[in-house]
């Protein structure tokens, strides 16, 4: 096996057991997508630690159509090394690490593009009931630090690109939702991304960024102060959120409680 991901799977190791609870609320690791939410309302991560996670259909919708457009399947780390280091694009995903900003952070993206051992494509999909144009800090930040992560794994994140698909939920048929990933996936390598939304206009946008290791860091950077406890959460200024937000009922800072 290439020396590359024998050293990987020795750091990682060493990562994990490095874990102590030393973050807010006992934490070891914090999740990205944890972090990511910080940048809708801190005090809504709070919540979910204090009062639990409170579900909601939207919650359970999106879990199911991920489950439906991108199922996985497990596979061993070498077959995981060869398959991602032949030429592509192959899909794959893996759990990534690493410590940045003092944090220790974890995460695993939705669905990833590769070829000849190099991340090309990180794609994080996020489902909404409204208009799938705008790109929310926190989801352009999160599929940020997937990127962030896999470069300090020591992957070669020089081609790397990242997209962020917002999708209405209800859009695709059944037949549509089998071969959404692939569809999706060879858009992102054709640079037919254009195409493909004009053919699922109003319902489906492709946020494409470049990786830019700054931007992820000044993300981790600003959220940090909350894991470390160096300061109280901050919380949501926009009626707008707190309205949509399933903690409206119960929490203490909520704009719009009646
Ligand atoms: S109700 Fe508002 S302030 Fe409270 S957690 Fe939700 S979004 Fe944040």
């Amino acid at each position: 096996m290439d020396q590359f991901w024998v050293g990987l799977w020795e750091r990682e190791k060493e990562f994990m057991h490095s874990v102590k609870p030393e973050f807010r609320h006992g934490t070891g690791v914090v999740g990205v997508a944890k972090l990511s939410a910080q940048f809708y309302c801190e005090y809504k991560v709070e919540n979910e630690f204090v009062l639990g996670e409170v579900p909601t259909a939207a919650k359970d919708t999106g879990t199911e159509l991920h489950d439906e457009l991108m199922p996985t399947e497990e596979i061993t780390p070498e077959d995981f090394a060869r398959l991602v280091g032949a030429k592509g694009p192959n899909y794959a995903v893996l759990g990534l690490w690493g410590a940045v900003g003092g944090l220790r952070l974890v995460g695993m993206p939705d669905h990833m593009i590769w070829s000849e051992g190099r991340p090309l494509w990180l794609v994080e999909l996020k489902t909404t009931k409204g208009d799938p144009i705008p790109l929310w800090n926190d989801q352009e930040n999160q599929a940020r630090i997937y990127g962030l992560l896999l470069d300090c794994m020591g992957f070669d994140c020089s081609k790397l690109r990242l997209a962020v698909v917002r999708l209405r939920s209800g859009a695709l048929d059944d037949g549509e939702k089998r071969d959404w990933a692939a569809k999706v996936s060879g858009a992102l390598m054709d640079g037919t991304v254009e195409e493909l939304e004009e053919a699922h206009q109003g319902s489906m946008k492709i946020h494409i960024l470049r990786h830019e290791r700054d931007l992820a860091e000044a993300a981790v950077e600003a959220k940090r102060g909350y894991w470390t406890g160096e300061r109280e959460p901050t919380s949501s200024r926009s009626i707008g959120k707190c309205r949509a937000c399933e903690y409206n009922q119960v929490c203490v800072k909520s704009l719009a409680k009646p």
